[in-house]
């Protein structure tokens, strides 16, 4: 029988385990960590009864995950849940732009940029069901559906600029920069519209959920998805060498760097030097907070949004990105805050409410980002702070302690520059083979990125059987247990 053990349990690893399991292959999962499931996670941050995501909150592109589809997650329970508003951008006096489920009812909403609003997103949305599975694949592949994908691709390589610079209220233009600024990148560079566009065409088609019972809910289902395949996990243990482990096959949860120190002597050098050349996303710095009775917002729409982003006005916006991109910590910083309880009311206790927050912070940030975020929020909604009745932080470097993987507190799993949209971690025909016989990689750090989709390790875990199938994809027994180090650290 084939074996693999696949290292990190975040949800790629996760995935990437199931998928080869499923395929008859014996897996074993080895975790740094105490607790699996990496950005996955739910927990009790605050107060007790309070339940908080830890890491990733809101899914706009899972439910059309083919893999967690394939998975049968919802037989395990899971259920989507969304925010009477899916996102929210306030910019003072309670003005401000929402995204609404519907494109009519954000155009509406939108007033003179309505139809252009309509005109830019609308066919989008009616392709959405076919193209998203070209979405969730390395940009360079066979596409299924060529003349959607055409048409999405369209607007996706464009600077996110060109896009707000067709709108002309300022509500409309915050309201996309704030959705493309989650590539974490300025929004003048080419394609840096992508995640933008990717991320607003799935709200519309098909919201901006959070998972009932929290994103570990979803955790969970993977997790016992797992053993019923007989998936063997082992947690509180690093792996730092190929030797270590003595299986067929290698999936490496990790970030390109980390995969190659572990693979060490066994990867082709280009590899091992596009791995160490890999770029990292600026950071984030998270805040949790319990707040009795909500955060007042001034605008109507970000009282029952599920996600707020408080970034101020379109030039604000681009001002924070650039800040970020080039090391500096912006006067004015963009925060997100999530409000999961609008959506699944049973994270909260009483009138005692969880939210979330964090902000776009240089690359590894040493700082508190308690006043960073906590004065922005209340420029949108004075009197936040007094009503909040506990706090807990996560600064860039605890989280990369946590999670070897979030370098710098890097949320993406790599900065989204144009190269690294196109050829993520590297530019490959198989963006998941290492080129070492049988490793294979399989974080966000492969295509298609960022977000608890599980895709990354799914493909990998395809790629890994089809070079099986073909004979090139086995270490040989020869090697196993004798990589060399002479890559190591570089
Ligand atoms: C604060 C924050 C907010 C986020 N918000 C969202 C969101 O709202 N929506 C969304 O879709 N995504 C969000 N994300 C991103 C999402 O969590 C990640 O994209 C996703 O978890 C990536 O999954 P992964 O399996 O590739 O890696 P991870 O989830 O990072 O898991 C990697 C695992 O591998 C383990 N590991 C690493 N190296 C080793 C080693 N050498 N040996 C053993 N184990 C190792 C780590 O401990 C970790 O458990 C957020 C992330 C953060 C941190």
């Amino acid at each position: 029988m084939t074996t693999a053990t696949v290292v990190g349990s975040g949800p790629n690893g996760l995935a990437a385990a199931i998928t080869l399991a499923d395929a008859g292959v014996r897996v074993r999962v080895i975790e740094a960590a105490d607790r699996p499931g990496g950005g996955l996670k739910s927990s009790e941050l605050t107060l007790p009864g309070l339940l908080h995501d830890e890491c990733a909150a809101f899914h706009p592109l899972v439910p059309w995950s083919p893999f967690v589809r394939e998975a049968r997650l919802a037989e395990l329970g899971l259920r989507w849940s969304s925010a009477p508003v899916e996102l929210a951008h306030p910019l003072g006096d309670g003005r401000g732009g929402a995204l609404h489920r519907s494109v009519a009812g954000t155009a509406t909403r939108l007033g003179e940029d309505g139809h252009r609003w309509e005109r830019t997103f609308g066919h989008l949305v009616e392709d959405f069901d076919h193209v998203v599975e070209d979405i969730l694949r390395p940009v360079l592949h066979l596409p299924a559906h060529p003349l959607g994908l055409a048409r999405f691709g369209a607007l996706a390589a464009l600077p996110a600029r060109a896009v707000t610079s067709a709108l002309r209220s300022p509500s409309a233009r915050a309201l996309f920069a704030g959705v493309a600024a989650h590539a974490l990148r300025p929004l003048g560079g080419p394609a840096s519209a992508s995640v933008g566009v990717a991320l607003t065409t799935a709200a519309h088609a098909g919201g901006w959920p959070v998972i009932e019972g929290g994103s570990g809910a979803l955790l969970d289902m993977l997790l016992r998805r797992a053993a019923d395949l007989g998936v063997e996990l082992e947690t509180g243990r690093r792996v730092h060498d190929l030797d270590e482990v003595e299986t067929d096959l290698v999936m490496l949860d990790t970030t390109p760097a980390t995969a190659a120190d572990i693979i060490g002597d066994a990867l082709p050098a280009g590899t091992a030097r596009a791995y160490r050349r890999f770029q990292h996303a600026p950071g984030v710095a998270k805040l949790d907070l319990a707040v009795e009775r909500g955060i007042p917002w001034l605008q109507a729409d970000a009282r029952r949004a599920g996600t707020v982003h408080v970034g101020g006005d379109e030039r604000e916006v681009a001002a924070a990105l650039r800040d970020v991109t080039r090391g500096r910590l912006p006067a004015r910083p963009f925060v997100l805050v999530g409000q999961q309880y609008l959506a699944d009311p049973g994270r909260s206790r009483g009138d005692v409410h969880p939210v979330y927050a964090y902000c776009h912070v240089p690359s590894g940030y040493p700082g508190d980002p308690t006043d960073l975020i906590l004065d922005r929020i209340e420029e949108a909604a004075p009197g936040t702070r007094e009503r909040v009745l506990a706090t807990r932080t996560r600064t860039t470097a605890e989280a990369q302690l946590a999670n070897a993987n979030l370098v710098g507190g890097d949320v993406i799993g790599g900065a989204s520059t144009t190269r690294q949209l196109v050829g993520r971690p590297r530019w490959s025909l198989d963006p998941y083979a290492t080129g070492a016989p049988g490793v294979f990689l399989c974080s966000a750090s492969t295509p298609p990125g960022a977000g608890a989709h599980g895709m990354c390790g799914y493909l990998a875990a395809r790629s890994a059987v089809d070079a099986l199938a073909t004979g090139t994809g086995q270490r040989s027994r020869g090697t196993q247990g004798r990589s060399t180090r002479r890559n190591r650290g570089r």
